[in-house]
């Protein structure tokens, strides 16, 4: 009886393995799919300093699934870093993001906008990384001051001097770097005097209970502060509540990004929206 079970137990996991097995393969095809159909897209979402003016966006993609709709990053970035497929993805979002800096520059009320894309460590790993984000900024005309990269901590584990030295090949193009979800993974304070950075981005995880949780207010507020040390400038993600953006504000971080402002949304949302903030604040 007992060995039956366990036969049936083993069946049931092998279908289970199988099962997950099949869908991987299937999302890496449909994911090659994606990028020859052109389903990806860029959302926007607004950064602004305490004063709520904008300052720019951080764009984050989007796979327009022809019967899913709109799926979220975390539904296939990662395997898309597994298999590869990052690099052409990746290569797109920086080639989009440079497009669209381009077309803000032709408009006095975008024109100051600065726009930052997210880099995975696979994509910053790569021996002409450095060349095609100087390709893209130069085949686009646009200033690089106004282009940011997004990268995280974890792209810093391994090969510290090679990490630093590319870092300071994309900082010599003109381009801003800025670290991301800062606080959850494992840089040290030594990381930070030695990486050529413009901003820190505080990670969501401690902002959410600013307000109320003491050791979350102690964390953000030392991080505001080490970040003033260092001449880095600061920026807090998922800022939700006033309560959080008066504490942010009262400890002189510099900029903020989160649902209060506005969600990711498509850029014809995003511009729109800039028109309306910009006429109701002047
Ligand atoms: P991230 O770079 O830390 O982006 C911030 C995420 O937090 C976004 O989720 C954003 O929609 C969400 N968010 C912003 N404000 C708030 C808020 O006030 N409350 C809450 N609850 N959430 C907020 P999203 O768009 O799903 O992106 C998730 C992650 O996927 C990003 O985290 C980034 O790591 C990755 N990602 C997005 N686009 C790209 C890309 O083009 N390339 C790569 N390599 N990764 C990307
Ligand atoms: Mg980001
Ligand atoms: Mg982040
Ligand atoms: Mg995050």
């Amino acid at each position: 009886q007992a060995k039956k079970a366990d036969r049936n137990t083993l069946r049931f996991f092998d279908h289970k393995m199988q099962d997950a097995i099949n869908a991987r393969a299937e999302l890496e095809a449909e994911l090659h799919k994606a990028l020859e159909h052109q389903q990806f897209e860029l959302h926007y979402q607004i950064q602004v300093d305490c004063a709520s003016r904008a300052l720019g966006a951080e764009a984050l993609i989007r796979w327009n699934h022809p019967t899913r709709g709109l799926v979220a990053p975390a539904q296939f970035i990662p395997l898309a870093e597994e298999t590869g497929l990052i690099l052409p993805i990746g290569l797109w979002v920086i080639e989009t993001a440079c497009a669209q800096l381009h077309a803000w520059a032709r408009d006095e009320k975008t024109r100051h906008l600065v726009l930052a894309v997210n880099i995975s460590a696979r994509q910053f790993h790569q021996s002409d990384f450095v060349a095609q984000v100087r390709a893209a900024v130069q085949r686009n005309a646009i200033d690089p001051n106004l282009f940011k990269l997004e990268l995280t901590e974890s792209l810093l584990l391994d090969d510290t001097e090679k990490t630093v030295a590319t870092m300071n090949a994309l900082k010599a193009t003109g381009v801003q770097l800025s670290l991301d979800d800062f606080g959850t993974g494992y840089s040290s304070l030594q990381y930070l005097k030695i990486l050529p950075l413009n901003q820190i981005k505080i990670d969501r995880s401690f902002v959410r209970d600013i307000a109320t949780d003491p050791n979350d207010a102690a964390i953000v507020q030392t991080i505001i502060a080490m970040a003033g040390t260092l001449g880095l400038d600061v920026i807090a993600e998922g800022v939700e509540t006033e309560a959080q953006l008066e504490f942010l504000d009262l400890r002189g971080c510099h900029a903020c990004q989160g649902y209060l402002f506005g969600k990711p949304v498509s850029i014809r949302e995003f511009e729109s929206s800039l028109g309306q903030s910009s006429s109701a604040t002047s």
